[in-house]
């Protein structure tokens, strides 16, 4: 019960938030569409008004024998309006209704990415937003939206009952009384069997869940060739017509119930239809009514159930698009999991500054365990910092920390001094470039693309081919067909589809386009050879100089060159120094060092040796 109760305060909240968000954008549109679509509700009455008046006038004049009588004439003239008035109502109406949408669901989207952007990284990452997400986007803005437009339809259903139950009462009280208690039924079944309807297409069920589900491998790129390349069809065929037929069946039988019910509130209704029928029959027999009132008497009653009918209907749709529509308010009211987020102190920087870490610890919202253990280093200004250690050693963690995305559990950073925890996160941002090994890739042309991390400002072209030759980006946009004026994306008319490493290069080229005074790189050449990562580094490392860059890799030939390299284990720093010290020391850093060059030695040596063999077998043949 506490439940419903809640449930129904949160479906008010959102009507609420939804009306008063279409009022602040557009008041007279609104108001318009309001008003127009209440007059159409209450405009079909006069409608049977005056017709029945007119059928009132024609029996008196034939009764006294009067001829044309100016009441004849002017009820004829309203009457002629009453169906001029609904046609030109309805242009405005729909005029105004499209108005409405299409304006409204702009001004959503645009609050919605708004919304976006207030959150943290943190929260975008939890479990708890993935979940609130899907739910929400299942209805997509579209829910939102509805809202508005079925309480506007439900005012004109009211509007529409209390014009008809006035008619009613003027005619004869008592069939007020007969029309209410006959539309019960149909109150009954419209929030019980429609509504289960209603809920088991746009709610879901388990069944429509797997069926989507598999119905999308065949939406997208890549699951679609995996299902030719394994000839799943069958599989996921098969699958689906189960679960559709589960899902059928349900319909079936939950439209089946609807259709008895519907019948036998029908039936009620019609008993009650019979009764004021013959109420009004006798009452017209003993001359207390007209026979133009008898007309409007029935008319009306038929009127009132249906407008009754649309009433709970549109009430029906009104819940539960608030309920979908509520999904956006709740995925939005996710609580930041970084402290303060704005309000900040504000940081200047002008020259790279001194970063501490202190006793930092951490572990992730959603995990028991820490994940890095009492870490103390610095990194100095214009320091090339690399960080290396085993998958999972808590590297990326580190670099999170360090960009924000989380606050240390126990511990502090310290930039210039200053606790990072205080410092505005945007303007801390402002001081950064991080690539993370999930990057994104931009849809626009390549020197779009580059230069977007410095949004606001104008593109610098010399800049762009600079960092693109810093990363060697070059070699593959000199070969587009527009070189780099070439559309990304083959979504796009005329747009090329880059490989997986071009992608990386043109994100580490953009991460160098912003220049900051601080660069932090997660594994930002994985998907790059060995050789041409090597050439990368070494024109980083002379033209960044001054400049701070924090590199994760895990290819020593690079983390070599680096002036402090920290070797993470377990979470917790395991050694820290030069690559001369840490050999010199042959600990970890030296022994994992060694691995990796005996392997790249007996790479070498296998690939000269396969080059032998076919040099001597060219020579024998
Ligand atoms: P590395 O970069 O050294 O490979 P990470 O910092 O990515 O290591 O991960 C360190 C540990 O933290 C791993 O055990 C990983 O499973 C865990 N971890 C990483 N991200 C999350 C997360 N969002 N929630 C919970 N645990 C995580």
């Amino acid at each position: 019960m506490i439940q419903e109760e809640k449930s129904k305060k949160i479906i008010l909240n959102t009507i609420w938030r939804v009306l008063t968000f279409s009022w602040e954008k557009d008041k007279k549109t609104l108001i318009i569409f309001s008003v127009v679509s209440t007059a159409s509700s209450v405009v079909v009455y006069l409608q049977f008004t005056s017709f029945s008046k007119i059928i009132n006038d024609i029996i008196l004049i034939q009764k006294d024998n009067l001829g044309f009588t100016r009441e004849l004439i002017v009820d004829s003239i309203v009457l002629g309006l009453t169906f001029l008035v609904p046609a030109f109502l309805n242009n405005i109406r729909n005029f105004y209704g499209t108005k409405r949408r299409t304006e409204l669901n702009r001004h959503l989207n645009l609050w919605m990415i708004e919304e976006f952007s207030k959150l943290d990284i943190a929260t975008v990452e939890s479990t708890e937003y993935q979940t609130r997400l899907q739910s929400a986007q299942r209805w997509g803005v579209g829910s939102l939206n509805n809202v508005g437009d079925y309480a506007v339809s439900v005012l004109a259903d009211i509007a529409g009952v209390i014009t008809s139950a006035i008619i009613l009462w003027f005619v004869f009280p008592p069939l007020v009384f007969l029309a209410v208690v006959g539309s019960f039924p149909i109150y009954i079944v419209s929030t019980k069997y429609a509504l289960e309807i209603f809920r088991l297409y746009w709610l879901g069920t388990d069944e429509t869940r797997i069926a989507d589900n598999r119905k999308q491998q065949f939406y997208g790129n890549t699951s679609l060739v995996e299902v030719l390349l394994f000839n799943l069809t069958d599989k996921l065929r098969k699958e689906m017509k189960v679960v559709w037929a589960i899902f059928d069946k349900k319909i079936v039988n939950a439209s089946k119930s609807k259709a008895r019910g519907d019948m036998l509130s029908m039936l009620f209704y019609v008993i009650t239809l019979f009764f004021a029928i013959g109420l009004i029959t006798i009452k017209t027999i003993h001359g207390e009514l007209l026979i133009g009132s008898l007309f409007l008497a029935f008319t009306t009653y038929r009127g009132f159930s249906q407008t009754v009918q649309a009433l709970f209907y549109n009430i029906a749709q009104l819940e539960e698009q608030a309920r979908y529509g509520e999904r956006w308010y709740h995925l939005f009211s996710l609580p930041s999991l970084i402290s303060s987020g704005t309000g900040g102190k504000i940081l200047c920087l002008e020259t790279p500054p001194v970063i501490e870490f202190r006793n930092v610890s951490f572990k992730y919202s959603e995990s028991e365990n820490y994940v890095l253990s009492n870490l103390s280093f610095s990194i100095q200004p214009g320091e090339k910092f690399a960080i290396v250690g085993e998958n999972g050693a808590g590297k990326t963690t580190l670099i999170r920390l360090l960009a924000r995305i989380h606050d240390p559990s126990e511990g502090d950073i310290f930039v210039n001094g200053v606790n990072l925890k205080s410092v505005d996160i945007k303007s801390w941002r402002n001081s950064l470039s991080v690539l993370l090994q999930d990057y994104a890739s931009y849809n626009y042309t390549v020197r779009e693309a580059i230069a977007i991390s410095r949004p606001g400002e104008p593109v610098d072209d010399d800049r762009v081919k600079f960092v693109a030759e810093l990363t060697n980006a070059t070699d593959f946009i000199n070969k587009l067909p527009k070189k780099y004026d070439q559309l990304l994306w083959k979504g796009f008319q005329g747009g090329v589809e880059l490989s997986k490493g071009q992608r990386q290069r043109l994100a580490v080229a953009r991460v160098l386009y912003r220049d900051t005074l601080l660069t932090v790189l997660d594994e930002p050449t994985a998907a790059i050879d060995a050789i041409a990562e090597e050439k990368i580094f070494e024109s980083i490392e002379n033209k960044m100089q001054g400049k701070t860059v924090v590199l994760i890799s895990h290819r020593f030939s690079t983390v070599k060159n680096a002036d402090k390299i920290l070797v993470v284990e377990d979470g917790k720093i395991c050694e820290f120094g030069n690559h001369k010290e840490l050999m010199f020391k042959n600990g970890r850093y030296c022994e994992l060092y060694s691995m990796q060059a005996n392997r790249y030695l007996e790479v070498t040596e296998d690939t000269e040796d396969v080059v032998e063999t076919e040099e001597n077998l060219m020579a024998t043949s």
